[in-house]
């Protein structure tokens, strides 16, 4: 389950903010998962839960912002929306698409105390 390793790199890198700003605790922690970033976010709420214990963000509140996956269609000159990343252009259904977005898992901001 590798969300349980990503969720402990977004503790680590919330103490390291902690260390850096000051702050003794965090309320809300905002993330950023894309639809594309084969990452499930009920199994990474799960594992912040566990990984959070006796830290900084021990008890914050975890919001998910899900986007959707983005695409560049070759064919069609468009910039689509797609659901998985092995999936046709919806447009034309071509098969030349390059993804530019909703790939990517990042902590968006932190709501501290
Ligand atoms: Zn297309």
């Amino acid at each position: 389950m590798h969300e349980l390793a990503l969720a402990r790199g977004v503790v680590e890198v919330i103490e390291e903010q902690a260390a850096a700003q000051r702050f003794r605790r965090v309320v809300r922690v905002r993330l950023v998962i894309g639809a594309l970033s084969h990452v499930e976010p009920e199994a990474l709420a799960f594992g912040f839960d566990a990984v959070s214990r006796g830290t900084v963000a021990e008890g914050a509140a975890l919001v998910i912002d899900r986007p959707p996956g983005q695409a560049y269609c070759l064919d069609c000159e468009a910039t689509v929306t797609v659901d998985e990343r092995a999936a046709p252009c919806p447009r034309c259904a071509g098969w030349r698409l390059m993804i530019t977005g909703g790939d990517d898992m990042r902590i968006k901001d932190l709501e501290v105390e």
